[in-house]
């Protein structure tokens, strides 16, 4: 018969030990523990009213989303906004501004084919019309879109072939039809963010003929609303139902503006026929 060692006594002996520490001692603890929480359950119900609150929670506060990358970075207009929107796909017309003596009109080949008017020795439109848009776009946070800016002769007749268009400033670089995206219903909030550029610009601070906005009154305008100009612009709003023409073919009201008066030349802007049909470069 085999009787164990005095060695394997102790090990035995620290093997039952620890088996009633690890399971004998903490079962009774949890069971009393079970038995406390199980009699604290069964206290008294809270009853409280839906506005009794034991702390006040601030009321949730809408957190505006982050701009996505092209909504920070509005392209900054240039004068590469304002090239000639003809083109050579562009069907004919029939010119019917002499209804007597109706004629086919074709458009241009495009801007790839002619340039910008030349002012003061290089390609450009006035330097007015940039500064104007790129105030609207930094005002806003909205993109401008330019619908007509540069129109050489060719496109100039062929998008509208009225007599009064023959005279238009497009023609110069001193013109352009816009509106703002997003702002498309709301021009009048364009056109007074134009209008506050010149009272709050340092460029023109106590001059009054800047600052100050008049309306024109005569009725060779073609709009409902009477335009407004000082001594540098004119600014007109045409409704959705106004202006149409083969630039501004969208369903929106837009806004011109039209260079009256060149701040750095300090001379009046007016159509020249020469400079129209004959002042920017062509292949
Ligand atoms: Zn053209």
């Amino acid at each position: 018969m085999h009787f164990p060692q005095n060695r394997d006594y102790t090990a035995i002996v620290h093997i039952l030990a620890m088996a009633l520490i690890l399971f004998g001692c903490s079962g009774i603890e949890r069971s009393e523990e079970d038995k406390i929480r199980r009699r604290n359950c069964k206290g008294e119900y809270i009853h409280r009213k839906h506005d009794e609150n034991y702390c006040t929670i601030a009321p949730p506060a809408h957190t505006p989303r982050l701009a996505y990358p092209w909504e920070d970075h509005l392209p900054r207009i240039t004068k590469e906004f304002f090239r000639c929107k003809g083109s050579s796909v562009n069907p004919p017309v029939l010119n019917q501004s002499d209804p007597a003596n109706p004629v086919a009109c074709t458009d241009c080949e495009g801007s790839s084919r002619h340039g910008l008017p030349i002012l003061r020795a290089q390609q450009g439109v006035y330097p007015v019309l940039l500064d104007l848009l790129n105030h609207v776009q930094k005002s806003t946070g909205k993109r401008v879109i330019i619908t007509s800016g540069h129109r050489c002769p060719a496109h100039n007749t062929y998008v509208d072939p009225s007599k009064e268009n023959r005279f238009s400033k497009h023609q110069l670089g001193a013109e352009v039809d816009f509106y703002v995206q997003d702002m498309e219903k709301r021009p009048m909030e364009v056109i007074q963010i134009i209008m506050d550029y010149y009272k709050t610009n340092p460029q023109y601070k106590g001059q009054k003929e800047f600052e100050e906005f008049q309306r024109y009154d005569k009725s060779d305008v073609k709009v409902t609303t009477k335009p407004w100009f000082n001594k540098e612009i004119f600014i007109k709003y045409q409704s959705a139902f106004e202006g149409r023409n083969g630039d501004n073919r969208h369903p929106h009201p837009y806004i011109n503006l039209q260079v009256r008066f060149d701040r750095d030349a300090k001379e009046r802007v007016v159509y020249d026929w020469k400079r129209a049909n004959l002042g920017y470069p062509r292949d």
